[in-house]
């Protein structure tokens, strides 16, 4: 089992706190859900649990398996075993969705165990089956002219070959029609499994329909002010934000 621990977190852009004092912790084998109004600081926790230098990390600490990340360059943060799925992914034109696939995969494995072409392809087709993704998208330029719902696919693709220990899916569900959703949802439901975790992030209890979390924290004002089942989503759903407020005192 793998831990990813969150504790007292604090983080500013360009001088300004965003975050509050975040604290989460993530085991493998759950899914957690993070909901909370725009502007609340979900994106920016992604983006600090990432490495994102835009992001500066001003108090608190981020622990994967005893290893304070906070340390790591964003790609050793890959290494050992974080994903980010983003809203809106980057074109990069000149490299395969195959290729750079294979890179990522090879780039967590040591020397005498890269994945074979073969064994890539196999896991590639069969992934993207389950997707229901066009095989003649691997030799697509990544993300290249892909629509807004290819393009989470594709995410969730990144996601099912890389097979990180803790991802973080940032509003993987927005812009999605619900075909688009199920196909998402069944990817990540195919992920849940003893040696991953997740932390999904979303304005709408919508996904959570699909993908039942373990564990679902309320964000308000750049702090988790409440933390629950996925009851709490569903109650969300019914109360809007105004519930939690009221329940809790709280003017923002
Ligand atoms: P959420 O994902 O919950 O909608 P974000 O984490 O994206 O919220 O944003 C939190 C706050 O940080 C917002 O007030 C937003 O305007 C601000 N913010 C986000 N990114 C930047 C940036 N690059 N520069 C300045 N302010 C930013
Ligand atoms: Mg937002
Ligand atoms: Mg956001």
């Amino acid at each position: 089992m793998a831990v990813l621990e969150i504790t007292n977190l604090h983080v500013s852009i360009e001088e300004k706190e965003i975050l509050k004092g975040v604290n989460m912790t993530i085991n493998t084998g759950e899914i957690h859900a993070i909901m909370g109004p725009n502007g609340t600081g979900k994106s920016t926790l992604a983006a600090a649990i990432m490495g994102h230098p835009s992001y500066e990390v001003t108090e608190g600490t981020i622990f994967l398996d005893g290893a304070n990340i906070l340390d790591m360059a964003v790609d050793e943060r890959a290494r050992a075993g974080l994903f980010l799925g983003v809203q809106y992914p980057s074109e990069i034109a000149g490299i395969t969705n195959a290729e750079f696939m294979r890179a990522a995969i090879n780039a967590r494995r040591p020397e005498e165990d890269k994945i074979s072409v073969m064994n890539f392809i196999r896991k590639m087709d069969e992934k993207m089956a389950v997707l229901d993704m066009p095989e003649e998208m691997a030799e697509r330029y990544l993300n290249e002219g892909f629509s807004g719902g290819e393009k989470k696919r594709n995410e969730i693709l990144q996601l099912m070959m890389i097979e990180p220990t803790f991802a973080i899916l940032d509003e993987i569900d927005s812009g999605l029609d619900i075909d688009a959703l199920k196909v998402v949802s069944k990817g990540v439901n195919e992920m849940r499994g003893k040696g991953f975790g997740a932390l999904i992030i979303t304005h709408y209890q919508r996904l959570l329909n699909y993908v039942t979390p373990d564990v679902v924290h309320v964000m308000m004002n750049g702090v988790v002010v409440k933390t629950g089942g996925a009851e709490l989503a569903k109650r969300l759903e019914a109360e809007g934000y105004k519930g939690i407020r009221d329940e809790l005192g709280l003017d923002v």
